[in-house]
């Protein structure tokens, strides 16, 4: 069985600067409690890791930043690479916490774009997912921001002065989604200002997996509940007989490699890169009779 290892793939620079920074806050402050509001990035092993080394992350399913926030009185907060809304900003000042920011300069530039349109007096059509930290910390910006997930919502969207339409999108989404959907929206608005706005983190992992050739299987290695990682997965199914998305190497279903000849291996911008070395190790090595071996937890 030929193994594959895509390149480039796991932890972007803003993954890398977030745990940095949750690290070095809780170095310098070993006597405080040290909150993540959040998940940092969107992966259990790094949540747990962060545990360990006395860094609380504060989620819950559904719940929103500001809701996270009612759980945390006192101590330092750290913001995730995703971002939060100037009302979560707000509302942590109020509650007397000490804030540690770690949102990506690439958030951060989107973020920035939105702000001069939005003081030029344009609408913004925001292209995100619903209910991601990162496009719920947009969409508190203003009510002149208009949220679209698909081409289906934009014949929702309600009216406004086609002439001053500025249109951007979360950092992680698909590239081949964000193709569409501008395509439609160049058809639907033909003056709208368009900034295509996917990092190049995200841009480049999904471009080595679109150019993946003569692949029988695929594993992307990641959270669940990680966009980015999700997308890797939905661009892989367009070159790879099978793909599966798994956390770690203990969730490789050895019936998947029968009859395979050519596998490729990638990763999410927030999979820890001993885990999906542990992936590809098992495979280069892989007999049949061996079995899935269990994660080795050296995480970050
Ligand atoms: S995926 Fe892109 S926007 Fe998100 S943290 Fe990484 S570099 Fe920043």
């Amino acid at each position: 069985m030929k193994v594959i290892s895509i390149t480039p793939r796991g932890y972007c620079k803003g993954v890398v600067n977030a745990i940095n920074i949750a690290k070095q806050t809780k170095k310098a402050n070993p006597n405080k409690n040290v909150y993540i509001l959040g998940r940092l990035v969107h992966n259990q092993y790094v949540v747990d890791e962060l545990a360990k080394l006395g860094i609380h992350t504060i989620d819950a399913k559904n719940a929103t930043r500001m809701d996270l926030l009612d759980k945390i009185d006192e101590g330092i907060i750290i913001f995730s690479a995703h971002s939060v809304g100037k009302d979560v900003y707000n509302k942590a000042i109020k509650k007397g916490l000490q804030i540690i920011d770690a949102t990506c300069v690439d958030v951060r530039k989107t973020k920035d774009i939105i702000l001069d349109f939005l003081n030029k007096g344009f609408v913004v059509l925001y292209i995100g997912k619903k209910n991601h930290p990162e496009a719920e910390a947009i969409l508190s910006i203003s009510d002149k921001i208009i949220f679209v997930s698909d081409e289906a919502d934009l014949d929702k969207t309600k009216s406004f002065d086609p002439d001053k339409l500025m249109v951007i999108n979360q950092t992680t989404m698909s590239i081949i989604d964000i193709m569409h959907i501008h395509q439609k929206i160049k058809n639907m608005y033909p003056n709208a200002i368009i900034y295509e706005e996917i990092c190049s983190a995200t841009r480049v992992r999904q471009e080595a997996v679109l150019n993946m050739v003569n692949v029988d299987l695929t594993y992307v290695v990641g959270d669940p509940h990680s966009n980015n990682t999700n997308n890797l997965a939905k661009l892989a199914k367009l070159n790879s007989k099978k793909v599966r998305l798994i956390e770690s190497v203990a969730h490789i279903n050895l019936t998947d490699l029968i009859n395979i000849e050519r596998v490729a291996v990638t990763s999410g911008a927030s999979t820890p890169i001993s885990l999906t070395n542990q992936v590809i190790s098992f495979l280069q090595n892989y007999k049949p009779g061996d079995s899935v071996p269990e994660v080795v937890k050296e995480i970050i």
